[in-house]
C-alpha cells in the first residue's frame, strides 16, 4: 500500500536526518521509520511514475508536503535502510553504478533497489538490480551476503516481473543455503507455496527426503522428522514417497514392450532377446536403485537411461530398439515427480489419515 501524508508534528519529534542522503539544496523531506531525507524531487519524479503522482497531489490551500522537517512526505511499509540504498545509487555517478563495479558486499543494497524499485515501479532499476544480481550469484560468497529474507525478496519480485529464469536459479541458491540450514527450509516452503511454485516445492520437499534418508538404518529406524514443517507439505512429502517407490517397483516389474519380432531375428531367437531385454532392464534399474535414493528420482532416471543406451550394439534387436534411448526417455517424460508429490485431492484425506497413524504409532515411513 502506498501512502504519503503528513504526521502530526508529536509524531515526528525522535527522527534524526540522514547523514547523507540530507542535500541543504534539496527541495524535498522525505520521512521513512525515524530517518529524515532532504533530497531533490527530480531524482525520485524522474525514475518513477508513482512517485510522480504521489509528488503531485493537490493540496489546496495546505502548505506543500514534503516542504519542511515539519511536514515531510511520509513513505510508510518502507525502511531507511531501503530508501537509502536506492539514493546511494540514484545520487551515484554513472562510473559507480556499471554491474561489474558493484561488489558481492553490496547485493543487500542491491536486493533493497529490487524491492522499492517493483513497488514504485522504477523499471529501469528494478532491471538493473536483476542484472547485478545475476552477474553476482554464482560466486560462492554470496550466499553468506544474503539473508533468507534477501533471497525471498528477490524471488518474489522476480516472480511478480516474470524473470523466470532469474527465479529459478535463486531456488538453486536457496536450495545450497538450506541444505547448510536445514531451519531455512519451512521459509522457503511458504515462498513456494504463496506462489505456486510446484517445481520449487517438489525440490524442497526432495531435499528433505534425502536429509532424513541419511538419518534411518535398518537398525535404528528413525521416525519421520517434521521439523515444524506444516502437515500440508509433510503430506505431500511422504505422499510423493509413498507414490515413488510403488511406482519405481511397476516400473521395474514391467519394461517397456520389445517389438515381439523383428527383422534380424528368427520367431524362435527372439524368444530369448525378450528375456535378455527384460534382464538388461531390471539390471539398469537396480543399479540405478543402488545408486540415487527415491528422492533423487531424476537422476536415478538419467542413469537408467545411460546404462541401457551404453548396451546398444551388444544384440540387434536391442540395438533397433534401444537407439539412442528414445523409448527410454519416453518412460522418463511419463516419470515426473510433480505428479507424485501432488496427488488428486480426492487421496490428501487418506493420505492424512494415514500419516496421522503413522504419527501415533511413531512408525518409521520410508
Ligand atoms: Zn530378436
Amino acid at each position: 500500500m502506498l501512502s504519503c501524508h503528513s504526521d502530526t508534528p508529536q509524531e515526528i519529534l525522535p527522527v534524526e536526518r540522514d547523514p547523507t542522503f540530507y542535500y541543504a539544496s534539496g527541495d524535498c523531506v522525505v520521512r521513512v521509520e525515524q530517518t529524515l531525507f532532504k533530497i531533490h524531487r527530480f531524482q525520485l519524479t524522474n525514475n518513477s511514475p508513482v512517485f510522480e503522482s504521489l509528488f503531485s497531489l493537490p493540496v489546496g490551500e495546505l502548505p506543500l508536503e514534503g516542504s519542511s522537517e515539519e511536514l515531510p512526505i511520509v513513505l510508510h511499509g518502507d525502511t531507511a535502510f531501503d530508501f537509502r540504498s536506492i539514493l546511494k545509487y540514484i545520487y551515484a555517478s554513472v562510473i559507480h553504478t556499471q554491474v561489474h563495479s558493484i561488489s558481492v558486499a553490496e547485493l543487500p543494497h542491491v536486493i533493497a533497489v529490487a524491492r522499492l524499485a517493483h513497488k514504485y515501479e522504477m523499471e529501469s532499476w528494478q532491471t538493473w538490480a536483476f542484472l547485478v544480481f545475476s552477474f553476482h550469484y554464482k560466486k560462492p560468497t554470496v550466499s553468506k551476503q544474503l539473508s533468507p529474507s534477501d533471497i525471498a525478496t528477490i524471488y518474489n519480485v522476480c516472480d511478480k516481473t516474470e524473470w523466470l529464469t532469474l527465479r529459478t536459479d535463486i531456488t538453486d541458491l536457496w536450495l545450497q543455503r538450506i541444505q547448510s540450514d536445514s531451519t531455512l527450509l519451512s521459509v522457503a516452503l511458504d515462498v513456494a507455496e504463496a506462489h505456486s511454485d510446484k517445481r520449487f516445492l517438489v525440490r524442497l520437499y526432495a531435499l528433505h527426503l534425502a536429509r532424513t534418508h541419511t538419518l534411518s538404518t535398518l537398525q535404528s529406524p528413525v521416525p519421520f522428522p517434521t521439523d515444524g514443517i506444516p502437515l500440508i507439505h509433510l503430506n505431500r512429502m511422504l505422499t510423493g514417497h509413498w507414490s515413488l517407490s510403488t511406482s519405481y517397483a511397476k516400473l521395474r516389474a514391467s519394461p517397456p514392450p520389445f517389438p515381439p519380432y523383428l527383422v534380424y531375428c528368427s520367431v524362435s531367437d527372439h524368444e530369448e532377446c525378450l528375456v535378455s531385454w527384460k534382464s538388461s532392464w531390471e539390471q539398469a534399474l537396480a543399479k540405478a536403485e543402488r545408486e540415487y535414493p527415491l528422492c533423487a528420482m531424476d537422476a536415478r532416471m538419467e542413469k537408467v537411461k545411460r546404462a541401457l543406451v551404453d548396451g546398444v550394439s551388444r544384440w540387434t534387436c536391442y540395438d533397433a530398439f534401444v537407439g539412442n534411448g528414445e523409448p527410454i526417455q519416453r518412460v522418463m517424460d511419463d516419470f515426473k515427480l510433480e505428479d507424485h508429490f501432488f496427488p488428486v485431492s480426492g487421496l490428501l484425506g487418506v493420505v492424512d489419515r494415514a500419516y496421522e497413524f503413522c504419527l501415533s504409532q511413531q512408525v518409521k515411513v520410508e
